[in-house]
């Protein structure tokens, strides 16, 4: 960890958000089909969490005065684990400074399934649930809907790419359709939800230097559109090593994506 806020301070950031993934829920190995990758390295293990948090509070003692730290959590959005979300935030919202709200995984009939673990069990699982690439970005972009709408206390304000089913984008065809209508009137109610909430877009640039994604995530026509709104957009590099600190920082600020 200190690596990494070495490297944040090289590049000049004041503040540093750890969002380490937030413990899966109980069920979620068990009900959960394709990739067992995406099973096993999605987070850590709930019995992780206080030396998690003890270790990280040290740091940010530590790192003050030279670079703020938030320490705090990516937490996977699930419709169906929402209560025990709901528990989890409750009992830990209180000890943490900062948080994201993410969809990772969709419902599919024999069980969850990754969007982001691989372009074949993308395809194996939630593209042959939904049917084609678009179908998957309507299911994606209405979990999103319902996690942004959900009320409970200490809920993240902030959502995580939005945009995480376009991952692998360049494998398809180039004229492979990827929105219709409905996405774009999901993409509107999306922003404009956010921005009545007065809540923020994480602004993941890791995609941009992926190949088979070769955008960030929203995509620059969502952030200028959550831009135009007012929306709060945050800088995030998904960084899971210490040379990505910074990935895509120079295209963030140097296409203003941000207010
Ligand atoms: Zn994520």
């Amino acid at each position: 960890m200190e690596d990494y806020l070495e490297a944040a301070i090289a590049a000049g950031f004041k503040t540093y958000s750890i969002t380490e993934h937030f413990p899966m829920p109980p069920k979620f190995a068990e009900e959960t089909r394709g990739s067992r990758h995406a099973i096993y390295t999605a987070a850590m293990a709930e019995r992780e969490l206080d030396a998690y948090l003890e270790k990280m509070t040290l740091i940010k003692t530590r790192y003050a005065g030279r670079i703020r730290v938030l320490v705090g959590f990516e937490i996977d959005y699930f419709e169906r684990y929402r209560d025990w979300t709901a528990l989890m935030l409750a009992k830990y919202g209180q000890r943490i400074d900062d948080a994201i709200l993410s969809v990772h995984f969709l419902p599919a009939a024999a069980g969850l399934r990754a969007v982001d673990d691989s372009e074949l069990d993308f395809r194996d699982g939630v593209l042959a649930e939904y049917g084609r690439p678009v179908e998957v970005a309507n299911a994606y972009l209405s979990a999103m809907i319902n996690a942004i709408r959900w009320e409970t206390p200490n809920k993240p304000h902030r959502y995580g790419h939005i945009t995480l089913y376009r991952k692998w984008l360049q494998q398809f065809p180039t004229d492979t359709v990827w929105s219709d209508d409905t996405t774009s009137q999901l993409v509107n109610q999306l922003l404009d939800l956010v921005a009545k909430r007065g809540d923020m877009l994480d602004c993941n640039m890791s995609g941009l230097l992926r190949s088979t994604q070769q955008e960030p995530s929203p995509t620059f026509a969502i952030i200028d559109a959550a831009l135009k709104r007012g929306i709060p957009m945050v800088y995030g590099s998904d960084t899971h090593s210490v040379a990505d600190v910074a990935q895509g920082y120079q295209t963030y600020v140097d296409k203003q994506l941000f207010q």
